[in-house]
């Protein structure tokens, strides 16, 4: 059976839609993509799966209406990308791009939506938008719950990695969350990562990747996982 699926941008570089279409030659599902720009919707169809990426600037109404219709009609949304899901480096944005807001206005789709999952990443990796669409279709797995948890957060960064995990004395000095960054924010000292603030966009990468990390998303916000009713 087809699946239908929705990529939509809501304000981002468009990085994260161009990795979802680069990696759909390699996903083992039989697929539908409608690519679209939030100002041309289609909004008479109905979507198995919604992939939102970008954060919306919550002074434009329309792209707020818009945003909100998107989740009626999809049965399962997907705040994808850094921005989409925690903010990221949006979190910095004053203005000189369309809407041109006055201020720091861009928030994370989860600040106006619920979603079943977010899936942090500047961009997300090829594989994990393959696993995702995977298990979305298939089978309730574990490797979903990490991502539904994500989703009940509406920020995730290097300095909150230092304050749950580091400073926390949880860290097993694994590397992973310095291996991740896509900023070489994060560096070893002392089988340590330290965090080079300047460098931080908060894409929140390295918290979803550090084992203990993830593992306090899990017992912080217990995974509510929803699979497509009809599958694939
Ligand atoms: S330290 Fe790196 S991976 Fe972590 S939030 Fe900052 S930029 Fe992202
Ligand atoms: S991924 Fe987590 S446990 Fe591993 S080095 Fe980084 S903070 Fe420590």
């Amino acid at each position: 059976m087809k699946l239908r699926m929705l990529v939509v941008d809501v304000g981002g570089c468009e990085g994260c839609p161009l990795a979802v279409l680069r990696s759909l030659p390699s996903i083992p599902l039989d697929v539908e993509v409608h690519s679209q720009y939030l100002g041309n919707l289609d909004l008479e169809l109905r979507y198995d799966i919604a992939l939102v990426t970008g954060s919306i600037c919550i002074n434009d109404e329309v792209a707020v209406a818009k945003l909100k219709k998107v989740r009626e009609i999809s049965e399962i949304v997907v705040a994808f990308g850094s921005c989409a899901a925690v903010g990221g480096i949006t979190r910095f944005c004053r203005g000189g791009q369309d809407p041109r807001p006055e201020h720091r206005v861009f928030q994370p789709i989860t600040s106006v939506i619920d979603v079943e999952y977010a899936v942090p990443g500047c961009p997300p990796a090829p594989q994990i938008i393959n696993a995702l669409l995977v298990n979305l279709t298939r089978s309730a797995s574990p490797f979903l719950k990490v991502f539904a948890a994500v989703a009940k957060v509406k920020k995730l960064s290097g300095f909150d990695l230092l304050d749950d995990v580091v400073l926390a004395g949880l860290c097993i000095g694994c590397g992973a969350c310095v291996l991740s960054c896509p900023t070489n924010a994060l560096q070893m000292i002392d089988q340590r990562p330290d965090l080079i603030v300047e460098k931080c966009i908060r894409c929140g990468t390295c918290y979803v990747r550090c084992p203990r990390a993830s593992q306090i998303l899990l017992t912080r916000y217990p995974a509510q996982i929803k699979v497509l009713a009809r599958g694939v």
